[in-house]
């Protein structure tokens, strides 16, 4: 099997799917090639995949030769009718249809069952750790106050009030994050079982009664009617009151995201105080939000980022890789084949309704430059 890695085209993406050190744990099951600068932005040039045991090749030579092609960003360009292409973009049906009638089976990332056995291919919540990290630096780099608390001979400086909206995985990260940096942390989620986990990083969790069916299978979050996430707004906008820093993540897997903060409770807030909404791609948790956009209301600065793992491009990388070497581990055997299989536990969801390609014939190796 040929697995070959795509250099990302989305602007402003520095991450890479497979880092240097994964293709030589990997390279006694399967042929590795990888496309000319694939890496260079996550700190990793050509030669080091070359001493890895990769064939470093054109685009083209990879999107034609590649077996399973490892693509985070969905593609312009596609590869090979019969290639099984591994990436994100499991949320755009005109995106998996596109693949599907050429031909090529798409593993989605995001469609990735929660379940033990997928944890260490789990790249969404290793994404989400990175968000959730840099957001907090993305902020402070806005706020106009520091965040630990300093006491010195001119005067004391307070702590910063920092909230995260939203306890999943990027939440957790951006609450322990802050409290690092010495902010005064509060986590808030509609799923109960978050309460442990925000009070287990020392930040303090914000009550708000919700339906009692808040948790979905999987440990994520079910979507509220209308009018019960006006009364969470409600319930919500008095413990916003004097924080400095509010980054929010709520998500709920395939849909838009909640809006948790409207423009009464923006304009409540104190000028200088900002918001990262880690949920910008899907609409945002804020009335103001606007992806890769700064947007100021009335002095209340509201950042939303889609970039944020990229920040971080070689750790998020590595994290990323380690997924792919665990899920491409899990697709080919110790024998070299290649395994699609519907009833699979793991690929199962990630293929969804799919059809299966036809087993390709043997494309022509590859030849390395
Ligand atoms: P996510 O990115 O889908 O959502 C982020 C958070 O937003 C979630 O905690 C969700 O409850 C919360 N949220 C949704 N709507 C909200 C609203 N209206 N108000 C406030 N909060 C809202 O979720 P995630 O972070 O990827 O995962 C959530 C949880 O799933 C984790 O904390 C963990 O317990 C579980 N999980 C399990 C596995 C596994 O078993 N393999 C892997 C990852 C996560």
């Amino acid at each position: 099997v040929t697995v070959g890695v795509l250099r990302e085209r989305v602007e402003r993406e520095r991450r890479v799917a497979l880092v240097p050190n994964d293709v030589g744990k990997l390279a006694t099951r399967m042929r590795v090639v990888v496309e000319t600068g694939a890496g260079a932005q996550a700190g990793h040039d050509d030669a080091a995949y070359a001493a890895a045991g990769a064939s470093v090749l054109p685009r083209a030579d990879v999107l034609g030769g590649a077996d399973i092609a490892l693509a985070i960003r969905p593609l312009a360009d596609l590869p090979r009718e019969g290639c099984t292409l591994i990436g994100f973009g499991g949320h755009d049906p005109g995106y998996r249809a596109r693949l599907e009638a050429h031909g090529v089976l798409h593993l989605a990332l995001e469609r990735m069952p929660r379940i033990t056995r997928a944890q260490a291919m789990d790249a969404l919540s290793s994404q989400a750790s990175c968000a959730g990290y840099a957001a907090v630096l993305e902020g402070a780099r806005h706020l106009d106050v520091m965040l630990p608390m300093l006491t010195t001979a001119a005067g004391i400086v307070r702590p910063a009030k920092m909230i995260a909206l939203g306890a999943g995985v990027a939440g957790l990260q951006a609450l322990a994050t802050a409290r690092r940096l010495g902010a005064q942390t509060w986590g808030f989620d509609v799923r109960a079982a978050a309460a442990e986990q925000v009070e287990s990083l020392g930040a303090k969790f914000v009550g708000v009664e919700t339906a009692p069916s808040a948790e979905a299978a999987g440990g994520y979050a079910v979507a509220q009617s209308d009018d019960e996430q006006v009364r969470l707004r409600r319930a919500l906008a008095p413990h916003l009151d004097g924080m400095q820093l509010i980054v929010t993540t709520a998500q709920i897997p395939g849909r838009a995201a909640p809006l948790l903060v409207d423009d009464d409770m923006i304009a409540r807030l104190a000028p200088g105080t900002v918001i990262v909404d880690l949920a910008a791609e899907t609409g945002g948790n804020t009335s103001a939000t606007r992806a890769d956009e700064v947007v100021e209301c009335g002095g209340v600065i509201i950042l939303g980022p889609t970039d944020l793992p990229s920040r971080v491009a070689r750790d998020a990388s590595m994290l990323l890789s380690g997924n792919m070497r665990a899920l491409l581990a899990h697709l080919v055997g110790s024998d070299g084949a290649l395994r699609l299989d519907r009833e699979d536990a793991i690929l199962g969801p990630m293929i969804g309704a799919q059809a299966l390609p036809a087993p390709a014939e043997a494309a022509a190796p590859p030849q390395p430059v």
